[in-house]
């Protein structure tokens, strides 16, 4: 096999179950640039996974922000397929796209809560918010009948929740928590992926304290992704995974491309060699010069930029792969190119059309994200529009 297929291979075919070498440089719709592999089947396993982490509590998926970028007409339908029965999503503008995808017996909730106003087009659409604050609880039971809602505690991270004072509020008032119909009692951890920061346990206790003051025997959510890594005490009957189903290990500091990892990758980027050139030393690179060669140099310039969620903050720290070998992004990042240092492979290595790696093994998104000083969170939902997507795996 040749050097350019294995890479392929490696960048975008390889786990989709396609033979190696399959994707040519001819084969992407409209030109792309690069493209974008979506394994629904390994999402599926992630999701299987937080389900025996998990058990007996069940397993929500979170599929706001599009599925973090990765389609959720997609993700949806994977997920159904595995049982998951109660969705989230952050605004009822999502939650509206995606009611048609999802059984009426399924519950989808709006984590963000409802905008002054909005609540009969959430009730007439089977939609449930979180109720995040005594006002929004108020606006909930104003019409009948009152449909099913979540209710958040702010244990601890000052965004969104009912507070202790109006917690106390909600509980005093008898007609109004005569009222509510409370499907679920919920609340979010701020520094979950810190396995050993001690706000965690804090939060849990204050959690279980608030949730004692309200009616027995409603259901309760505390953990996202990482949060069920924290063990049994955190689960309680829901969980609530987003980034790692999508792919990215929760936890700071590991990778699902590392052998051991429960999770596996979901996402691999591969971007096609546009042009080649060999330029002397002294010779300046990219937007604002900030590369000057030190000795005669090989460049190859991909046509992926910061316009497509390659961050521009990769400017002369981030790297695509090739067979095993780093090529560095030489200077600046611009809007729709940049250009790579490909003085460490062997002339004629590459040539225009051939694909490098910029996620996937070689180079796991949670690196990419660190090397662009943020996560996978931002990696993931700010992926361009102009790469081919292509999902594997899909429900058939
Ligand atoms: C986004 C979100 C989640 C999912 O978080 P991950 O870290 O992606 O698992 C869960 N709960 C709430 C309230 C959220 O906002």
């Amino acid at each position: 096999m040749a050097a350019g297929a294995r890479a392929v291979e490696a960048a975008g075919a390889g786990l989709s179950g396609e033979p190696a070498g399959s994707i040519t440089h001819d084969t992407l719709a409209d030109g792309a640039a690069a493209l974008l592999t979506i394994d629904l089947a390994a999402l599926r396993h992630n999701y299987r996974t937080y389900c025996s982490l998990a058990a007996p509590a069940s397993v929500a998926g979170v599929v706001k922000a599009d599925s973090y970028g990765l389609g959720a007409a997609k993700v949806v339908p994977a997920l159904l397929a595995e049982g998951c029965r109660t969705f989230f999503v952050a605004q009822l503008s999502e939650a509206l796209a995606l009611r048609p995808l999802i059984p009426a017996t399924a519950a989808l909730y709006v984590l963000n809560g409802l905008q002054p106003g909005s609540e009969a087009l959430a009730r007439e659409a089977g939609i449930r918010p979180v109720l995040n604050s005594l006002p929004q609880a108020i606006a909930w039971a104003a019409a009948a009948p009152v449909k099913a809602a979540a209710l958040q505690l702010d244990s601890g991270m000052s965004r969104f929740g009912l507070s202790e004072s109006e917690l106390a509020a909600l509980t005093g008032d008898s007609v109004l928590m005569g009222k509510l119909n409370l499907a679920l009692i919920m609340s979010h951890l701020a520094c979950a992926d810190e396995l050993s920061h001690p706000a965690s346990r804090a939060q849990l206790a204050a959690f279980k304290a608030m949730r004692a003051r309200l009616p027995a025997g409603i259901p309760a959510s505390l953990a996202n992704s990482a949060g069920v890594f924290h063990g049994a005490d955190y689960h309680f009957d829901l969980v609530r995974p987003g980034i790692g189903l999508y792919g990215a290990h929760p936890v700071a500091g590991q990778n699902n491309e590392a052998a051991g990892s429960p999770l596996k990758p979901v996402v691999r980027l591969a971007a096609r060699i546009v042009q080649l050139r060999t330029i002397p030393a002294g010779t300046a690179v990219g937007y604002g010069h900030t590369h000057k060669a030190e000795g005669p140099m090989r460049l190859g310039v991909i046509g992926v930029g910061y316009a497509d969620g390659w961050l521009r903050s990769l400017s002369s720290s981030g790297a695509a792969w090739f067979d095993g070998v780093r090529l560095p992004i030489c200077g600046r990042v611009s809007m729709d190119s940049s250009i790579l240092d490909l003085s460490a492979l062997p002339e004629g290595a590459l040539k225009p059309g051939d694909f490098v790696e910029l996620i996937g093994p070689q180079q796991p998104l949670e690196q990419v994200a660190q090397e662009a000083g943020t996560i996978a969170y931002e990696m993931l939902t700010g992926l361009g529009r102009r790469y081919e997507r292509r999902w594997t795996g899909a429900v058939s």
